[in-house]
């Protein structure tokens, strides 16, 4: 087992932008009295934000209700990675690590990216066939990664056993940002541009008004330095993004905070410029900082922060070792060496998850003019910086570059963004799932059966398996794991990068339609009622089908 220093445990303290770093950005003095665009939240999502936004010359102001990066970004580990198993993701974090490359040259300081390459660990066959197609799609976008034997992985990161896995992936674009740099060199250059950046001044309040249509529209943010004319809001408030969108009226975002954590192990010379190392199947990560690893992961039974008081300000919890044992035991597994080796610190902060793992990005569909960049799953380091690029092209021209559909806050149904119970049990199941493999057909577990429609009791009694019920992954909402197992072994066939095992009953679905009969129930299909005098047209130009022949006026696309 690993142990822990003799002059006992320390929370990590010692890397606040508040400290000897030199402070160029904030701004003295009353807030503007307006402002084309205001960002709330002095995070790498708000920093990123008003970067991206004042290199493109929109006059911008952060208002940060602490001190720049108080809330979670102090305390992150700062990995950034180049493969993820989506063309979109990818990308994104090319254009991050783009923009952390170049902040040193731009700035002509250091902007604390290191570029010591990454390393994923596979134990099993399912994994290895992932990371063969991480491999592969890598290569089709231009972002190189090299198959390594265990033996050859003991090279680059010296003290894993090679006994314990079966290959591995070596990525060499990845790397580590540092929180306080990066956002010192973001808001440098924002300044640059013309942005302006306020500390200790928090926003009490989003004024809206209703236009012409009766839609709501943004119309400034009173803060407690004075009030800023405004016609578009940013929230970058990462955990505390739902308590900002209740400022504008939003009753609640699909954003849950959980405890995360990470512990920093004495030196071991060996592992020096080693790169970073994710181990999915166990799912832990050890992170590089000089000679120390900082041992962190996804455990089974997360703790959701039910309370997250707004004068947090860099706060980190004591650790609860019987949560994060495993990933010592993980760790030990991989690298015997650090069964040995002693902690010196721990580091357990805020941070946001939400129900299907991906941010929340992009305008209110509520409120025309407020914008939402939060909710990063453990991974705002390396997104909110290309996100960033995304978030500021679609302020000024109306819609992103990329296809931002799953980062995009509209992806929520109005009745899924109401139900808190599902939020939180989703978010449960993606906090728990985030190192799982992503097989194309994997459909979540938890917060099912939260809205039925008329044929749900037929079904059910006919032999329909509608949901899990009460998902609880590691026991941790107080009851008992479901003793139903019967979707989720159903589930398992999907479990494949090949034909589903159920392909029979689909093919034998397949035939009936075609050869005979089949009812489908379509009622939990989106519905659109198109209105006013251009309605035809925009059906012709929205629809395959001719909604003109129709005399119902109905289509289903
Ligand atoms: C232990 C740990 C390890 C992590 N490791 C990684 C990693 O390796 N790689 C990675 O990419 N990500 C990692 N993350 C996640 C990453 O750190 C976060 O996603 C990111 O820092 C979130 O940034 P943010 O700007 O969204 O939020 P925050 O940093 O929390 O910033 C939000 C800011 O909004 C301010 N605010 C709130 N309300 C108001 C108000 N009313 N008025 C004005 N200001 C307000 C807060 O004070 C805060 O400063 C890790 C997180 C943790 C906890």
């Amino acid at each position: 087992m690993f142990k822990v220093l003799k002059n006992g445990l320390k929370k990590y303290k010692d890397r606040r932008v508040s400290g000897n770093l030199k402070r160029y950005y904030t701004t003295q003095g009353e807030v503007p009295i307006s402002a084309d665009v205001v960002v709330i939240g002095g995070g790498i999502a708000g920093c990123n934000t008003l970067y991206q936004l004042t290199k493109r010359g929109v006059n911008a102001v952060l208002l940060e209700r602490a001190k720049v990066t108080s809330g979670t970004t102090w305390h992150t580990a700062g990995l950034v990675w180049s493969l993820r198993p989506s063309d979109l993701e990818v990308k994104l974090l090319q254009d991050s690590r783009n923009v952390y490359n170049s902040l040193e040259k731009e700035t002509g300081e250091y902007a604390g990216w290191i570029n010591n390459g990454g390393l994923f660990i596979s134990r099993n066959e399912a994994r290895t066939q992932e990371y063969l197609r991480l491999h592969t799609m890598g290569k089709a976008m231009g972002i190189p990664s090299e198959v390594l034997s265990p033996t050859d992985a003991q090279k680059v990161f010296p003290i894993l056993d090679p006994s314990a896995f079966e290959m591995a992936l070596y990525s060499p674009q990845d790397g580590t940002v540092d929180p306080s740099m990066s956002c010192n060199a973001l808001l440098k250059e924002s300044k640059k541009n013309g942005g302006k950046v306020y500390e200790e001044c928090a926003i009490l309040d989003i004024h809206y008004s209703h236009n012409l249509l009766g839609n709501k529209e943004v119309t400034g943010v009173h803060t407690d330095k004075g009030f800023i004319k405004t016609k578009c809001v940013v929230n970058c408030a990462g955990a505390w993004g739902p308590r900002v969108a209740r400022f504008a009226g939003i009753p609640a975002l699909p954003l849950v905070p959980f405890k995360h954590a990470y512990v920093v192990s004495e030196g071991i010379p060996e592992i020096r410029n080693a790169p970073n190392l994710r181990d999915h199947d166990v799912n832990l990560y050890i992170k590089i900082q000089g000679e120390s690893c900082h041992i962190g992961g996804y455990e089974n039974n997360p703790l959701i922060l039910d309370q997250l008081p707004d004068n947090l300000q860099f706060h980190l919890y004591d650790l609860n070792w019987d949560v994060f044992n495993v990933h010592m035991e993980s760790a030990a597994s991989l690298c015997p060496t650090l069964a040995n080796i002693g902690v010196k610190s721990t580091v357990c902060g805020p941070e946001s998850f939400t129900p299907d793992h991906k941010p929340l990005l992009g305008e209110d569909p509520n409120l025309f003019g407020l914008y939402h960049n939060c909710g990063y799953n453990s991974s705002g380091m390396m997104f909110s910086a290309g996100c960033g690029i995304q978030l500021a092209e679609w302020i000024i021209k109306g819609r992103p570059n990329y296809n931002m559909f799953t980062f995009d806050i509209r992806r929520f149904t109005p009745s899924q963004m109401s139900r808190a119970h599902w939020a939180r049990e989703a978010s449960f199941e993606s906090y728990v799932k985030n190192y799982s493999i992503v097989f194309p057909n994997d459909e979540p577990l938890a917060g099912r059966d939260t809205s039925h429609d008329a044929l749900h009791q037929e079904l059910v009694e006919d032999g329909a398996i509608m949901q899990v019920q009460q998902y609880d992954w590691g026991g941790a909402h107080d009851y008992p794991r479901n003793q139903d197992t019967k979707y989720e072994d159903i589930l398992k066939g999907e479990y494949t990068f090949g034909f589903s095992k159920h392909f029979d009953i689909i093919k034998k679905e397949a035939l009936a339609a075609r050869n005979s009969a089949a009812l489908f129930n379509l009622s939990y299909y989106g519905k659109f009622y198109l209105t006013g005098p251009d309605a035809q047209r925009t059906a012709d130009l929205a629809f395959t089908a001719n909604l003109s022949k129709r005399t119902d006026g109905w289509s289903r696309s």
